[in-house]
């Protein structure tokens, strides 16, 4: 009896032909250098640019703008051959930046910062989380005065993806300390360098899991910014705008998420019929077969859920509240399932020479960022 299989609709022959050409470029030219990566606790910085020269950093950006002219569901074979390859590169906040600027972004922004974060010449930040705020962003305090034509930002930002390498950061401020509610906060696009006066990037935070990827604190005093990189037509807008983002940013992580859940499957079943248990498979035993049917099922069940809602979104009617159900949900499938993988792998699962362990380890991030599991929770139930 075959295994069941399932074709994403959203996978036309185009998007097929797009996977291949990431496919290739991840295993020929990421996955030799991941030991490294992980050992120096970031990427390369020249794989931005090879990315780049593939059109996979910003996919679903026109290619007036330098971007791939494609949809999402581009982006979300870059997201899905990066996790079924285990490879943790920045190319989704890159994009994640790029969208913040095709937004919300004037022409003169998106001439300026578009086509270089689409070759890979500028890598993307997104820094909202500090210290004393992350659920809570109403309560940042990173605060950007302004002074004449420019914004000077005092305050500092941590756990920032692809801190280490950024020159664009798309940075959360306070520019109205007094205002009430969200109304204070405005999102800046702060051209970065380590020789900009006041900029300073703290080393790679020493993570559980995802080690070749860069996730660092990023200190701002007295930092100058002129007034037109602040994103939007008016200020107090950037809660707003980070709501609305949020929306593709969890939509991203889904789709991690259940292409990390299938590897874990597929790699799990060949585990248990390779190894050898009390003289026959492992795939002999019971519970073997009762807990991966289950796995099997459980991962049906996420891909045919993800699947609609990137259909949706497609179409350009997914919302908020069912991206934060399949941002939840999926993952906490996925770190379950995947528990339930290392199990069946014995100790092995427990050594990070196996894909299954860095699995555990690596997906365990996904149910606290893009607004943790408990807030979809509660943005869920307010809408009930
Ligand atoms: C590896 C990694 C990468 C990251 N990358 C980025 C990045 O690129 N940019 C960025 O800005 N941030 C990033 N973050 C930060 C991440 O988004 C925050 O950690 C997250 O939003 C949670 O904030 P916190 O850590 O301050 O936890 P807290 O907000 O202090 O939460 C603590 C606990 O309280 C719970 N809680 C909070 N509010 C509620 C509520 N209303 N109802 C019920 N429970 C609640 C939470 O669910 C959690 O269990 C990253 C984090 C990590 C670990």
């Amino acid at each position: 009896m075959p295994s069941p299989t399932h074709e994403s609709p959203w996978r036309t022959e185009e998007v097929r032909a797009f996977r291949n050409t990431v496919r290739d470029f991840i295993q020929r030219e990421l996955v030799p250098q991941q030991a490294r990566w992980r050992a120096q606790h970031h990427p390369d910085l020249d794989a931005f640019a090879k990315a780049g020269a593939l059109g996979l950093l910003t996919p679903d950006v026109s290619t007036e703008l330098g971007g791939g002219g494609g949809t999402f569901a581009h982006e979300a074979v870059v997201l899905e051959e990066l996790a079924r390859a285990g490879v943790h590169f920045g190319a989704s906040v890159q994009n994640i930046v790029a969208r913040y600027v095709v937004t919300y972004g004037s022409d003169e922004q998106k001439r300026n910062f578009l086509p270089r974060l689409g070759r890979g010449e500028l890598v993307g930040a997104i820094a909202m989380t500090e210290p004393g705020a992350g659920s809570d962003l109403q309560g940042i305090k990173t605060t950007a005065r302004r002074e004449g034509d420019h914004y000077v930002v005092d305050g500092s930002k941590t756990f920032i993806t692809n801190g280490w390498h950024a020159g664009l950061v798309c940075l959360a401020v306070k520019t109205d300390p007094k205002a009430a509610g969200p109304r204070g906060i405005s999102l800046l696009l702060v051209e970065t360098s380590r020789s900009l006066p006041g900029y300073r990037v703290g080393n790679p935070l020493e993570k559980v899991g995802r080690h070749g990827h860069d996730t660092c604190e990023l200190f701002f005093e007295g930092v100058r910014v002129p007034a037109a990189n602040l994103l939007g037509p008016a200020e107090g807008k950037g809660l707003f705008q980070m709501m609305e983002q949020l929306t593709y940013e969890r939509l991203s992580v889904a789709v991690a998420a259940v292409a990390t859940t299938e590897e874990a499957v597929a790699v799990t079943i060949q585990y248990a019929k390779d190894r050898t248990v009390s003289g026959k498979p492992l795939m002999e035993l019971q519970n073997t077969r009762m807990v991966l049917a289950r796995c099997k099922t459980e991962a049906m069940i996420g891909r045919h859920f993800l699947d609609g809602c990137i259909e949706r979104f497609l179409k350009g009617q997914l919302d908020p509240v069912t991206a934060a159900m399949a941002k939840y949900w999926l993952t906490e499938r996925e770190c379950s399932i995947i528990d339930d993988c290392v199990q069946l792998h014995g100790g092995y699962g427990y050594m990070n020479e196996y894909p299954i362990a860095r699995m555990w380890a690596d997906s365990r991030v996904e149910r606290i960022y893009a607004g943790t599991n408990e807030v979809m929770k509660e943005m869920i139930a307010w809408s009930l």
